[in-house]
């Protein structure tokens, strides 16, 4: 993975309408999951008759591979494969293999429940994956049980972070979404199992994402609450951001056992720095977590569109961008009718 001549440089791609490079292409290789965590596809919604997408509906390999080349063009540097659950995406080593192919991208990452990780670890580190990131609600079985909507099971999960840390698959990041009265009493219990093992927690605050997860702004915990509660307990010292863009805020523990993220969407938003755009396992380009709408490259991909219309389709939709959802979220939850896109449809 390497930079070339056909690679722009730095800052010299599309900015959108608050200035904003891209960077970032999330790709959610599977809209279907094996949990149903109420906080993203509730079991009432997502049931048994749920109607996922055909095989044939999402996008091919060879797809995924030729739209990750004109991102790169674009200015793209860091992909993330994401879902649903990415890992139910058959022979997905192919895929990463193709993708670690391509000039210019500099990272490539895996969002998992973890499930399935200790089968594929290897395997992903092998096909070239360097990095990935597990959900991990709690420690706690009922909790976790409750919070996976009954699917999976902790043991597993955690023999997955094992596996992928003997794979070499570092650093391994744990995220947390956390929610008031449901797992807010389990953190510090998180912390503390991962606490000097090069396991880095990153607690997410509760989103309104999609129309069907009942959010409420009291099951939001603030981060600064949680960061008070956990340095109470050990010491933290607040780290620079390692990449202009970074999400998390970092901060390390004071006694040298690692550190610790916090990831603020709701209280602190960081629309100002968001390069990141998203690919639906149908091939729906979103620019934003919170869209309503999108671009649809699939058919135009089908249809036999060349390069440069599909370049130029997806220029112009980074170009018209003005998204800040998060930093107008009262305005857009007052506003009645508006229908958001569903996480497990365009990833994390
Ligand atoms: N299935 C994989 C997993 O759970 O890691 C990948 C997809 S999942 C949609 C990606 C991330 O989104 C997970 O870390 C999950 O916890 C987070 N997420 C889902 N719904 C959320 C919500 N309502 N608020 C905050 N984070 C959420
Ligand atoms: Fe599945 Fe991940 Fe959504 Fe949970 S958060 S339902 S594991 S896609
Ligand atoms: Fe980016 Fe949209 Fe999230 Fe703001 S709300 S940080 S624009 S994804």
């Amino acid at each position: 993975m390497a930079a070339s001549d056909s690679v722009i440089p730095l800052g010299a791609g599309p900015r959108d309408l608050r200035g904003r490079a891209l960077r970032d292409l999330r790709i959610s290789v599977m809209d279907r999951c094996n949990f149903r965590c109420p906080y993203c596809m509730p079991r009432e919604t997502f049931h048994d008759k749920y109607r996922f997408l055909g095989s044939h509906e999402r996008l091919s390999f060879d797809e995924i591979v030729r739209l990750a080349r004109l991102f790169v063009r674009l200015g793209v540097r860091k992909l993330r494969l994401t879902g649903g659950e990415p890992l139910l995406r058959p022979n997905l080593t192919d895929l990463i293999g193709d993708l670690t192919a391509i000039e210019g991208i500099e990272d490539i990452a895996l969002t998992t429940n973890g499930a399935l990780l200790a089968k594929y670890a290897f395997e992903l580190r092998a096909a070239g994956l360097q990095r990935i990131t597990v959900s991990l609600d709690s420690l706690d079985p009922g909790v976790f049980t409750r919070l996976s909507g009954g699917f999976g099971a902790l043991e597993d999960v955690l023999s997955g972070i094992e596996q992928a840390r003997r794979a070499g698959l570092g650093p391994i990041k744990v995220n947390t979404v956390i929610q008031r009265g449901v797992n807010d009493h389990t953190a510090i219990e998180l912390v503390d199992r991962f606490r000097g093992t090069g396991v880095i927690v990153r607690f997410i605050e509760y989103m309104d994402v999609g129309n069907r997860n009942h959010w409420r702004p009291d099951l939001v915990v603030p981060s600064k609450e949680l960061m008070t509660r956990i340095s109470a307990r050990w010491p933290l010292t607040p780290l620079e951001r390692a990449y202009h863009g970074e999400v998390a805020e970092r901060y390390s523990f004071t006694d040298g056992r690692g550190e610790v993220g916090f990831i603020s969407s709701v209280t602190q938003p960081f629309c100002g720095d968001c390069t990141r755009a998203r690919l639906s396992s149908d091939g729906v380009l979103y620019t934003c977590l919170f869209a309503t709408h999108g671009t649809h490259l699939r058919d135009k991909l089908r249809g036999g569109a060349s390069d440069d219309d599909l370049l130029r389709v997806m220029r112009e939709t980074w170009l018209r961008r003005a998204d800040n959802y998060s930093e107008q979220r009262q305005a857009h939850l007052a506003a009645e009718g508006e229908r958001k896109v569903e996480m497990f449809y365009i990833g994390g």
